[in-house]
């Protein structure tokens, strides 16, 4: 009861708005878990794609025109249902459909982990990683359950519970959290470890099909390959029964190498520098 007293006095003070998206579809169900858990704390907004649209990544729609459809969602301001990939939700609410400053964008909870080098396919990710780069803290929330029937209620209130942390302590507009949930009973659940990316690869990627006129096509599907995984890293951590949370930063710069490259390059930089360029 504490932890509601804290947040109605939040909410009298300054009302905080959260856009809301989800890679799975307006109908997912860690959507409407986090619809359901959060509009106590804030208004809720959603703008989320009209199917799934899981492992399309940063993707975003130029070539088609895009069909937003105004929605009703009990609990929420305004919602829409929108014909594009997840990043073109974030872009479309933040940039036009929403008319007032969104404090944060959540992107989940997804079905099914966003773990290590994963997080580069990730819609629910990539969605957040938006927020970020339109300059709205973004949390990304995953559950590590690939059963049909997933139950995200607790990854939803450990989100708003998460979301009192950030906002008392501030969040960096500049970074993103993700965060990752094993699919246990919550007093399963050893703790949080704040985490690095692991190392995540897939094998047997490819099933080799063929179609009703013989033609082969192919499928993606495949297993996570067992690897060494750094000690910190949010792979173990959810296999070892713990939250993950990691911050990730949109600057690919490798730093080390970079001055390596001053270096290796030097010979052409000088190239440039001479006149007769022979
Ligand atoms: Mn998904």
């Amino acid at each position: 009861m504490a932890n509601k007293a804290v947040f109605d006095t939040f909410n009298r003070c300054d009302k905080m708005r959260i856009l809301l998206t989800n890679d799975d579809g307006i109908h997912a169900s860690g959507l409407h878990a986090l619809i359901k858990e959060l509009k106590s704390i804030a208004e809720i907004y959603v703008a989320a794609p009209d199917r799934e649209r899981s492992g399309t990544g940063h993707s975003i729609t130029v070539f088609d025109p895009i069909k937003v459809m105004p929605t009703r969602i009990e609990g929420t301001s305004a919602a829409w249902i929108v014909g594009g990939t997840p990043v073109d939700c974030v872009k479309l609410a933040l940039s036009r459909l929403i008319a007032e400053k969104v404090d944060i964008v959540v992107s989940g909870v997804n079905h099914g982990p966003n773990l290590g080098t994963d997080v580069l396919y990730s819609g629910t990710v990539s969605a957040a990683a938006e927020g970020v780069i339109l300059g709205v803290p973004s949390i990304a929330v995953s559950l590590n359950d690939y059963k049909a029937e997933m139950d995200a209620g607790f990854a939803a209130l450990f989100t708003r519970n998460l979301i009192r942390t950030v906002t008392r302590k501030g969040i960096a507009t500049t970074t993103l959290v993700n965060v990752n949930i094993p699919a246990l009973e919550p007093d399963k659940i050893k703790g949080i470890r704040i985490t690095r990316l692991g190392v995540r690869n897939y094998d047997n990627l490819f099933e080799e099909r063929k179609d009703p006129r013989g033609n082969t096509y192919y499928w993606m599907g495949g297993g996570v390959v067992q690897e060494d995984q750094e000690p910190d890293s949010d792979v173990m951590a959810v296999e070892e029964g713990y939250i993950s949370i990691t911050p990730i930063s949109l600057d690919l710069t490798d730093y080390k190498l970079m001055e390596e490259y001053r270096q290796t390059f030097a010979r052409y930089l000088d190239f440039f520098s001479r006149g007769d360029k022979t």
